[in-house]
């Protein structure tokens, strides 16, 4: 079979699976009322938004009509596209072992639920952002099959604006659970595990 046919096939597939999968917990969180609800720092959600709709527009276009980007298309070794399917297989079951460790104070919104408790195990031991981490890593591994620069570029781009994501997030979460959380902050690193 063709390699090129066989990376796309490998690259709708895990996509489909890591979709549904955030469709599944997305799903849970219907029709629940928080306790307090934010509003999102807009400069990143539109930088966030922007970054998204590009790296769809030219997955799509990378999926039905791939010679229209072709320009884009480098010689990645055949290694470092499987390399990606390995690393966005390994984040789709990160991303659920996530999903199950946060449990209900997951959200798309910043958001505090009634009853609120703050995670601090499972994978939220050494790392405060690990839901972030996983997503990014996903988009970047998955980019790494199609070898499309403009995609992989597009799946850096949309990482950028966790950065401020994230510490607006962490002012919520000093402002509802105070000392605690900062205490938490100290033994643990936003987006990988301190080291030492
Ligand atoms: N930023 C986290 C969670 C993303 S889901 C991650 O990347 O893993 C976003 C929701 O998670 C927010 O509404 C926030 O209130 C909640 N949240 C983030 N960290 C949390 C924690 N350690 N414990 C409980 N809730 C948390």
């Amino acid at each position: 079979m063709d390699e090129e046919l066989v990376f796309r096939i490998f690259f709708i597939s895990i996509y489909g699976v890591f979709a549904g999968v955030r469709v599944y917990y997305r799903s849970q969180t219907l029709g629940r009322t928080s306790e307090k609800e934010y509003t999102q720092k807009t400069k990143a959600i539109i930088a966030l938004i922007l970054a998204i709709l590009g790296y769809f527009l030219v997955m799509g276009l990378w999926i039905v009509i791939p010679q229209t980007i072709l320009v884009f298309q480098i010689a990645l070794p055949l290694l470092i596209r499987w390399f990606g399917v390995g690393m966005a297989i390994i984040a789709i079951a990160l991303t659920v072992w996530i999903h199950r460790a946060l449990g209900r104070q997951y959200s798309a919104k910043w958001e505090i639920q009634q009853g609120h408790k703050l995670i601090i195990g499972g994978p939220y031991s050494r790392v405060r952002h690990p839901m972030y981490t996983t997503l990014n890593l996903f988009s970047l591994s998955v980019s790494l099959i199609t070898a499309n620069l403009l995609l992989i570029l597009l799946a850096i781009s949309v990482a950028v604006p966790f950065f401020w994501i994230a510490r607006a997030e962490e002012e919520i979460l000093i402002e509802q659970f105070g000392d605690e959380y900062l205490e938490y902050m100290k033994i643990t690193g936003r987006f990988f595990p301190r080291l030492g």
